[in-house]
């Protein structure tokens, strides 16, 4: 499954960074969902007390923050939220855009003590 591995990944990130710092218990994880991201984050939030069992996170929280699509259109220069990554530009009907939010999953931050 898609979400178990990045779920993985997630928390060795977060248990590497909190080993680092010192931290021994994670208590919330923080990350960022782009609509465009493919990831489904309820199956995030099923994997994760599986993932986190008998690491410093167990008994973390998994906070998501869900980050809309937010594209610039290159032919007229208008900032628009496409409803998907096919929709065109509501301005000029363009499809040339670069993404600027929405496609990424990353991780924001964590708290420990
Ligand atoms: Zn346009």
């Amino acid at each position: 499954m898609h979400e178990l591995s990045l779920c993985e990944s997630i928390v060795s990130l977060v248990t590497d960074c909190a080993a680092r710092e010192g931290v021994t218990r994670v208590t919330r994880v923080t990350i960022d969902i782009g609509a465009a991201s493919a990831v489904d984050p309820d199956a995030l939030l099923f994997c994760f007390p599986l993932v986190t069992e008998g690491t410093p996170a167990a008994s973390a929280v998994l906070c998501i923050n869900h980050i809309a699509l937010k594209a610039h259109c290159i032919a007229c220069g208008t900032d628009y939220a496409p409803a998907t990554l096919i929709s065109p530009c509501p301005a000029c009907g363009g499809h040339d855009r670069s993404l600027l939010a929405g496609r990424d999953m990353r991780v924001v931050s964590f708290e420990g003590e």
